[in-house]
């Protein structure tokens, strides 16, 4: 889609787990192009609706549509596979296998579907095929020694393999779990840095992040959440002055 047209829609959105209502009546648009902020307080519903989006949890009720197309009914590698690419708030690595095999992984999605078909059963020209992407991919993100092992890594470069590897499947749009989560003040300025650049190169981002200082600079637009429910939306200087979040989120 071109640069402002709608790329994410989630209408009337809810997830419910028995009476506990994670997430309520949520709408919003993420346009082509933009980082919009996610933020609210702990048990906001956060991470509960991306597992919507990305298709790990069904809704209770409401849509989300991807490029014009239904897509709250669809498994999460249906959904990847139509562009879509996450991280998850608790870091999710092989440490035991090297930065290219970790990033391997995010090829997943494209692999030809079938029963019992994986990574490990890749044709011998797809798994190259996958190697050179992934390999490209550490090389965007500033990830050099490919062959090091996850697990030596500091966090915020575990991070940055884990958004390799969302990379890897060629997303249109990347959703971020608290990427910036126990970072270094260095390494979420260098992250922040990292989200710029793949944003002008036509990603497009949603973003859980609690850090207010990198969350302000970074995102042009934001939604707060508060008790399952959208309190606010609207640019960062909009949010800093908005007295319903104040009160509920920035502590008055
Ligand atoms: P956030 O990411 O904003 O901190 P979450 O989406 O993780 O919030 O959680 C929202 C609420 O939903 C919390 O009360 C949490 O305990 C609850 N919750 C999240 N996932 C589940 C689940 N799988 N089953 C039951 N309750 C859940
Ligand atoms: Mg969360």
């Amino acid at each position: 889609p071109a640069p402002g047209e709608d790329l994410l829609v989630l209408e009337n959105v809810s997830k419910h787990f028995g009476g506990l209502k994670a997430v309520e009546g949520v709408s919003f648009t993420l346009r082509s192009g933009e980082i919009l902020g996610l933020i609210g307080p702990n048990g906001a519903g956060k991470s509960t609706l991306f597992n919507v989006i990305s298709g790990v949890l069904p809704p209770t009720s409401g849509r989300v549509s991807l490029r014009g197309q239904l897509i709250s009914a669809l498994s999460p590698r249906q959904i990847a596979r139509r562009g879509l690419a996450r991280t998850f708030q608790h870091v999710k690595l092989f440490p035991e296998m090297s930065l290219l095999g970790n990033a391997m992984m995010g090829g997943y999605a494209r692999a030809r579907a079938g029963v019992g078909r994986s990574l490990l059963h890749l044709e011998r020209n797809e798994e190259a095929a996958l190697q050179h992407d992934a390999a490209q991919q550490l090389a965007r993100v500033g990830l050099g020694d490919v062959f090091e092992l996850a697990g030596n890594l500091p966090l915020g470069q575990q991070r940055v393999l884990e958004i390799a590897r969302a990379l890897v499947a060629d997303p249109t749009l990347l959703l971020l779990d608290e990427p910036a989560a126990g970072l270094r003040v260095g390494e979420k300025r260098e992250l922040a840095a990292l989200l710029k650049k793949l944003q002008a190169e036509g990603v497009t981002i949603l973003i859980v992040e609690h850090d207010m200082d990198l969350v302000m600079n970074l995102v042009d637009r934001l939604v707060v959440m508060n008790y399952g429910e959208k309190l606010a939306e609207g640019r960062p200087r909009e949010i800093q002055q908005h007295p319903a979040v104040r009160e509920a989120y920035l502590g008055g």
